[in-house]
């Protein structure tokens, strides 16, 4: 299991690590992927360090999904995406061994994709 003290998500949580943060209250931190896989690919992040879907407890899980639900209509406000796709990785597939959701938005016409802060700029512009 992952130490905290060494953990990036816990850094980009108390600012040690810049992010590109979209939104942010008691419970999560949500930041647009360092390396997305489609323009607008963000994270939700507990601000506790959870490590995967079975340390989790139901009432943080409960509003991230209701967060994913807020940042969706975001994301299609500002990017006017189509579609969105949840990925949430556990063991194996999983690299940062700190619970986070992925939103992955999708698009009838895919563009090429932008940089993070050219998707940053669009979203809070
Ligand atoms: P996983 O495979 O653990 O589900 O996904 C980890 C994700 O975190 C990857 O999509 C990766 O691009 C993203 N990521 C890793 N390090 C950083 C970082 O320092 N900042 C941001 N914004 N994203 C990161
Ligand atoms: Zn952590």
């Amino acid at each position: 299991m992952g130490d905290k003290m060494d953990c990036i998500f816990c850094k980009i949580v108390n600012g040690e690590i810049p992010s590109y943060t979209l939104y942010e209250d008691d419970i999560v931190k949500v930041f647009l992927d360092v390396n997305p896989d489609t323009n607008g690919h963000t994270l939700i992040v507990p601000k506790k360090h959870y490590t995967d879907l079975f340390d989790i407890d139901d009432n943080t899980l409960m509003h991230i999904m209701n967060t994913a639900k807020k940042i969706n209509q975001l994301l299609s406000d500002k990017l006017h995406t189509d579609g969105l796709t949840l990925v949430q990785n556990n063991g194996l597939k999983q690299e940062v061994k700190h619970f986070h959701l992925h939103l992955k938005p999708q698009y009838k016409n895919e563009g090429k994709l932008l940089s993070v802060e050219e998707i940053y700029k669009k979203i809070n512009g």
